[in-house]
């Protein structure tokens, strides 16, 4: 067995294989000279082997319900997670709710994670054929916004292809490697814009003394070429010779995979040329199509989802707290960005002062010295880059690459939900990976049986507004608030997978929590909580101050009225009145509150709890008093 490790990209279009041999990273070519692998698997009727890539891709108009695209966008996702329009892609999905997602073929399904193991295994022979050599050790990429489960379900598809994968990379980490950003000066910085045809990610990588870290990223799990193609095909579908059979090419899958193909390929050519005619001679029986298509309205249509990335870099650069005369490059990789507008468009986002196009093959180690700033930096093969990051991250891993460490980060927020329904961060957004972080918890009341332990990720203040990603309970046995105590632990290994364990510290009894196997929110949640965290800010931060609050007036009520109960003798008629008063003073408070804005709900409950505290004064004294007499009594 050798024991060089491969590089694979496992792309939401097209795959690629790479490895580092003699200190180069090279992309391994299939027999007929193919360096990408379209991620395409098709499943013959009669049964047998499945094909994989180009072979299956000339299937997939003759036989689409059996041949599978795209299939990275449903990894670890459940039937609850899909949008209607997602189920628009000519295979079946399954549709029980609340189950993984399988590619329905009659009889038979399939589970995305085994489709993407007939394409990794495709990648495995075709490495094992250029290097002649057996090969089974993996570094694997995956979109810095794959959540856990998606990650799951990648490290599934590695082992089910028969590869150990040895590490789970984010795509833009791998990239920046690619483009030898450990060649720049001693110490530099690169944002890395990757978009793709499925998905689009941001990444702010720093290099310093030959240590690689994640400062920041950002993305959109739904968010890429395809889009562009499908405003491309409203587009067409407009048109005049269209508009009147309009509703019955909507109906035939085989017409809109026609219409799909024509727009995808209209777009690439508009990337040369600026003007295009976009022919397809039998789209139906009676329906012949012809005509011209610029590269200006392609940019109006493309513009929307160009402009929708501009926020995640202001949001990345913001995390990373870098500003973008601070970069020194700026790195496009992702097909879509071959497209000169995302260029142009990406050297604005940044302000970018110079341009660096690299020709052949991708260049290591060039010195570049951006004054103002950064460079922008378009390679000729932005499909390729991932896979040979990937290569020579596999080459770290075994030793035959020095010096370089890669340190990853988390994308959201981890936590569990604390007394009140508020989260409590255990490892922040953006922490370096592989790390721990715990805490010791323990019971509120007397006699508390047990503790919820509620694993929440996001970037919300409330519990209820973040993911749920798992729950247990640890049980005690019955005794006084404060005594039970509870580690609990997060551990992200090196895969950027979540371990949750907590410990009894009494009995040392541990449970590990499993994460389940996908998380029931859709991707497009997962933008709109980085987003929806900023956006309520403000009203977030009321409410856990209202929160916090609320539990103290709970706490300090309660005592108070238990000590009334003791109090006769101790205080007088007009100070028990004035307590009581005070009491039902802060139960109104609590009782009327005002969920559109807290914040003069909170002062008033402060102020309360204040005179409260000042009212019981004397009577805490009192008590205090008598019970330092019963304890030493006067002789
Ligand atoms: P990837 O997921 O990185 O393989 O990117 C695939 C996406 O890039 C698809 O949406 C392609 O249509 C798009 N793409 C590939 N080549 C070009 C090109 N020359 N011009 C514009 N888009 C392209």
């Amino acid at each position: 067995m050798n024991d060089k490790i491969l590089g694979i990209d496992l792309g939401t279009t097209h795959s690629a294989v790479a490895v580092v041999d003699a200190g180069f990273p090279l992309i391994l070519a299939d027999r007929d000279g193919n360096r990408l692998t379209p991620s395409v698997v098709h499943y013959p009727a009669g049964g047998g082997e499945p094909k994989v890539g180009h072979e299956a891709l000339r299937m997939r108009s003759t036989a689409p319900k059996r041949t599978v695209y795209d299939v990275k966008r449903f990894m670890g996702r459940r039937t609850t997670d899909l949008k209607e329009d997602e189920r628009n892609i000519g295979y079946e999905l399954s549709t029980d709710p609340g189950s993984p997602i399988e590619v329905l073929m009659g009889e038979s399904s399939v589970r995305p994670e085994s489709v993407s193991a007939a394409v990794l295994a495709h990648l495995k022979r075709v490495a094992e054929s250029a290097m002649e050599a057996s090969l089974d050790r993996a570094v694997i990429t995956v979109p810095a916004y794959f959540n856990d489960a998606q990650r799951q379900a990648t490290l599934e598809a590695g082992r089910q292809a028969g590869l150990k994968v040895e590490r789970i990379i984010h795509e833009p980490t791998a990239a920046a490697l690619a483009y030898g950003l450990h060649r720049l000066k001693e110490s530099s910085r690169i944002a890395v814009y990757d978009l793709g045809g499925g998905t689009f990610d941001i990444t702010i990588l720093e290099m310093v003394d030959g240590v690689f870290r994640v400062l920041a990223t950002h993305g959109h799990t739904r968010l890429g070429g395809h889009d562009i193609d499908q405003s491309i095909v409203e587009h067409f579908l407009e048109q005049e010779e269209l508009q009147k059979s309009k509703k019955e090419l909507l109906q035939s899958p085989e017409t809109m995979a026609k219409l799909r193909a024509a727009a995808e390929q209209a777009k690439k050519t508009l990337s040369q040329e600026l003007e295009t005619w976009i022919e397809i001679p039998f789209l139906t029986q009676s329906l012949h199509m012809r005509f011209p298509f610029h590269r200006e309205t392609l940019e109006k249509l493309a513009a929307p989802w160009i402009d929708r990335t501009r926020e995640c870099c202001l949001r990345a650069m913001h995390d990373a707290n870098v500003e973008s005369q601070e970069l020194d490059q700026v790195v496009l990789v992702g097909g879509q960005t071959r497209m000169p507008m995302v260029r142009e468009r990406v050297g604005d986002f940044f302000q970018c002062s110079d341009f660096e196009e690299t020709r052949g093959n991708i260049r290591l180690g060039q010195d570049f010295h951006a004054q103002k700033g950064p460079t922008l930096n378009v390679g000729q093969h932005p499909d390729e880059a991932i896979a040979l990051g990937a290569a020579i991250q596999g080459a770290m891993l075994s030793g035959s690459l020095e010096h370089m460490t890669l340190l990853d980060v988390t994308p959201l927020s981890l936590g569990l939900e604390t007394f009140g329904g508020l989260m409590n961060v255990l490892i922040p957004r953006n922490s370096t990976i592989p790390l721990k972080a715990g805490e010791v918890f323990t019971t509120a009341v007397d006699n508390q049986r047990e503790i919820l332990i509620h694993v929440l990720q996001g970037e919300r203040e409330k519990a209820s507004d973040n993911w749920s990603l798992g729950r247990f309970v640890v049980p005690f046995e019955p005794s006084p608030k404060g005594v039970p105590r509870v580690g609990v632990q997060f551990e992200i290994d090196a895969n950027g997978i979540l371990h949750v364990l907590a410990r009894n510290l009494h009995t040392g009894e541990e449970q590990v929590l499993e994460i389940q196997s996908a998380i029931d929110v859709t991707d497009q949640q997962v933008t709109e909580m980085v987003e929806s965290s900023l956006e309520h800010a403000l009203e977030d931060m009321d409410s856990r101050h209202w929160i916090e609050q609320k539990l103290k007036a709970d706490q300090l009520t309660q005592a108070a009225q238990s000590s009334l109960v003791h109090a006769s003798g101790l205080i007088s008629t007009e100070e028990r009145e004035a307590i009581e008063q005070k009491i039902s003073l802060i139960r109104q408070i609590i009782g009327s509150e005002n969920t559109e804005s807290r914040t003069g709900d909170t002062d008033r409950l402060k102020q309360g709890i204040r005179e409260l505290d000042e009212a019981t004064q004397e009577l805490a004294a009192g008590l205090m008093q008598e019970m330092a007499t019963k304890l030493n009594p006067l002789p």
